[in-house]
């Protein structure tokens, strides 16, 4: 089947599917976009609510790259500020910084044993800025293990635990390899070179992104209603389709689940409204002592107008299909990733089948990632 009104069909109206879509159209090709959701945007949705705040419905986000490319790319589609997030952790009622820094010491530590501790930290790893948790674990001085120790069981390990629902020793070291702790005073949660916040939303990028007279989205629609794969041909209603169709969703919906059900955590969030100026001290906060991860003061994010504050609560859970949960986080495990392997290698036989995006790679992407992914997919594609 070639449909007469679209050259190329796109599953997904999120970043990897809008920005593949606005690529193909500035090439001459017409678009149509489906998308299960009822709005545009995937995970980067953001609302006015009824208080008058800018909220992002599927959590917190803040775009960074390194690369200027990338940059360059948002900006042809709405006006950034520069931001930079700062984030906090609390527990035992106390608040610090983090990622970690020289301001935790103080908080937690009596000034004495503060400023010893800071000196130790700062002749142990002399010019980094940084060290990973397991780093300054594995020191030989007792002092700077015990730092890591006092973290790692007040912050790293119950919150680990939480946002994968494993207990604190199935930890795999390799997530806590990634956390930094800072050598200074230094604060902002990404070290990129370009951190922004949009001007006016990330529905509002969205918007003019898409907006092409080559592109058509269609909302509320479920792409595998009617698209699927038979032996190794691409079927919309039921007829072979001769055109290519990026899909963005999970590979396992996709073959039906043959192979199983790929691991996803997903989130609940709870959403509140305080009269109080204030809620927290940072927009986002980790609690790792609290039934909820985190919490995001939506109030203390740019381009808020709203008297009051707004802020949800962040619940971890398993992702199940059917039931009224997202699929968040891949769980990557070698287990899960030989699965995976198994479903791309279904996918790479089907011709005409381009799968791009967080869910159809099963990688935690940044936005800067899943950009960069769909522009070398739609270069690919527009080549063919
Ligand atoms: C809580 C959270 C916070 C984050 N914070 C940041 C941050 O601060 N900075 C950052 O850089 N990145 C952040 N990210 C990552 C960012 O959300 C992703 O990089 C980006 O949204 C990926 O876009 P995508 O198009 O690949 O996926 P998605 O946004 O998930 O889009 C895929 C779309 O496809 C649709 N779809 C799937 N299957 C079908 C189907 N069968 N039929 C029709 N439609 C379908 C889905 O409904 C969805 O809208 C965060 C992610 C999460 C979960």
């Amino acid at each position: 089947m070639r449909s007469s009104d679209w050259d190329c069909l796109v599953v997904g109206c999120g970043l990897a599917g809008s920005v593949i879509a606005r690529y193909l159209a500035e090439r001459g090709m017409r678009v149509v976009i489906w998308e299960r959701r009822d709005h545009i945007g995937g995970n980067m949705y953001d609302y006015t609510d009824e208080h008058g705040f800018l909220v992002q419905k599927y959590g917190p986000h803040t775009f960074h790259t390194k690369e200027k490319r990338l940059y360059d790319f948002m900006c042809r589609f709405e006006d950034w500020k520069p931001y930079r997030l700062t984030c906090g952790a609390d527990w035992d009622g106390r608040c610090t910084p983090a990622p970690f820094n020289f301001k935790t010491i103080d908080t937690f530590y009596s000034p004495e044993k503060a400023e010893a501790l800071k000196r130790k930290l700062q002749a142990a790893f002399p010019g980094c800025e940084t060290a990973t948790v397991m780093e300054v674990l594995e020191h030989p001085d007792p002092d700077i293990r015990g730092y890591a120790a006092f973290l790692l069981q007040n912050d790293y390990a119950p919150y680990t635990a939480k946002q994968w629902g494993i207990s604190p020793e199935e930890i795999d070291p390799s997530v806590l390899k990634r956390v930094p702790l800072r050598f200074s005073y230094g604060e902002g949660y990404f070290d990129d070179e370009y951190q922004m916040m949009p001007e006016h939303s990330f529905a509002t990028f969205f918007a003019n992104l898409l907006d092409h007279p080559n592109i058509r989205v269609e909302l509320c629609v479920e792409a595998l209603e009617r698209l699927s794969v038979r032996n190794t041909s691409l079927m919309l209603d039921g007829t072979r389709v001769e055109a290519p169709v990026v899909y963005t969703g999970a590979l396992d919906e996709l073959f039906g689940g043959v192979y199983g059900k790929l691991p996803y955590r997903s989130l609940r969030f709870e959403w509140r409204y305080d009269a109080a100026e204030s809620f927290q001290a940072y927009p986002v906060v980790a609690y790792p002592m609290k039934g909820y991860t985190r919490i995001t003061e939506y109030k203390k994010l740019p381009v808020q107008q709203g008297a009051g504050t707004v802020y949800a609560e962040e619940y971890p859970l398993p992702y199940a299909q059917g039931i009224k949960t997202e699929p968040y986080y891949p769980v990557l495990t070698a287990e899960s990733q030989k699965q995976y392997a198994r479903y791309r290698t279904l996918a790479e036989q089907v011709p005409d089948l381009v799968c791009c995006g967080r869910l159809a790679d099963f990688q935690y992407y940044n936005m800067d990632q899943a950009l960069a992914r769909a522009l070398s997919c739609a270069e690919k594609l527009d080549i063919r």
